[in-house]
């Protein structure tokens, strides 16, 4: 077998980000085994590759210990993608968030340290918090909210992790990289759990009224899942890398109610815009980012990171998807 390709485990596999991550390792000829408890991910996401020979799915919890030291054992890199997800679910949910973010991610540790596998974990760019500090650098500071808003225990709960793996990598040598993730989007991710593309998409197909929350004004910057999945194992395989933080995702800043008339104009879509505030789309007292861009200048000195998908193909991408899914 080509030294270069690998047994691969991803927590979380059957997620939207982890799903394309199996494809893609798939495409390059690596083994790939996936581990989900489908409590937010979907048999559907690995349906097209499910019968490829290189491929195994368990499903089970991360948290079934002895399942996890065989499946660790058995492979050369872990991708931990498994986790609570999604503002709105965690502003449902804190407590179950904190514990199983903590515990997911303490379980997978423990295994990589007794094996020496290397691991990458994906964090997210809501560490950031309120800063307006953009671009975000990865050794800025964080700026939290209060923790009686319920939006910053997702933050809270993936910056312990991210300590905890600093921590593995100082104390115990087990390689990890941290990968922090900015509005990655694409085929295949549900608007369930509040994400603005797949619920702005879905809404302009049906001719719906588009729910812009706020004034609109608030920004980010959308990454296509192709552009940022490629980028994972570059990462893990690069020992320049371990004990390392990244900023992943793209650095072109749209506010959200362009966002809308982006969405409207390019599916031809009837759909008013309709402004709801903040309040009656989460709770009372919920804070928003204004601005969320990255600094992409550390990813870049690593390796050669261009996410040249726009906009215009996410949409597409992310309305094809939603078309076949109504079809089939
Ligand atoms: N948003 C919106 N309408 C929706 C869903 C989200 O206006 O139907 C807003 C949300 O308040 C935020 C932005 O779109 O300002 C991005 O939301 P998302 O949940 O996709 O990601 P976030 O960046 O908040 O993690």
């Amino acid at each position: 077998m080509n030294q270069d390709l690998k047994h691969c485990l991803i927590t979380g596999g059957a997620g939207f980000i982890g799903s394309h991550l199996a494809q893609y390792l798939l495409n390059e000829g690596n083994h790939v085994q996936i581990i989900d408890d489908l409590s937010t991910g979907s048999m559907k996401n690995i349906l097209p590759f499910k019968d490829n020979p290189g491929f195994s799915y368990t499903i089970d919890s991360c948290q079934n210990k002895n399942l996890m030291a065989e499946l660790v054992d058995r492979c050369d890199e872990i991708y931990h993608l498994a986790a609570a997800v999604g503002v709105k679910l965690i502003v449902e949910d804190p407590a179950r968030t904190i514990h199983l973010n903590y515990t997911l991610t303490e379980i997978v540790l423990e295994m990589a340290a007794k094996k020496g596998k290397p691991v990458l974990f994906t964090s997210t760019s809501e560490v950031y918090g309120k800063s307006e500090e953009v671009p975000y650098q990865e050794d800025g500071d964080l700026l939290l909210g209060s923790s009686i808003r319920w939006r910053w225990a997702y933050a809270c709960s993936k910056l312990l992790d991210e300590f905890m793996l600093l921590a593995a990598y100082k104390t115990r040598s087990v390689p990890v990289v941290i990968v922090r993730l900015f509005n990655t989007v694409g085929p295949c991710q549900t608007g369930r759990y509040g994400m603005v593309i797949p619920n702005f998409v879905s809404r302009a197909l049906q001719h719906l009224p588009v729910q812009v929350y706020g004034d609109g004004k608030q920004t980010r910057c959308f990454c296509h899942v192709k552009n940022v999945v490629p980028v994972l194992p570059e990462l893990i395989r690069n020992p320049l890398a371990y004990g390392q933080i990244f900023n992943v995702g793209s650095d072109r800043e749209i506010s959200i109610l362009e966002l809308a008339r982006l969405v409207k104009k390019q599916l031809n879509s009837r759909s008013e815009i309709q402004f709801v505030p903040y309040e009656e789309a989460y709770n009372k007292g919920f804070e928003d980012m204004k601005r969320r861009i990255p600094c992409l200048n550390k990813i870049k000195s690593i390796l050669n990171f261009n996410p040249d998908l726009l906009l215009e193909k996410i949409i597409s991408d992310v309305a094809e998807d939603i078309l076949s899914s109504k079809n089939s």
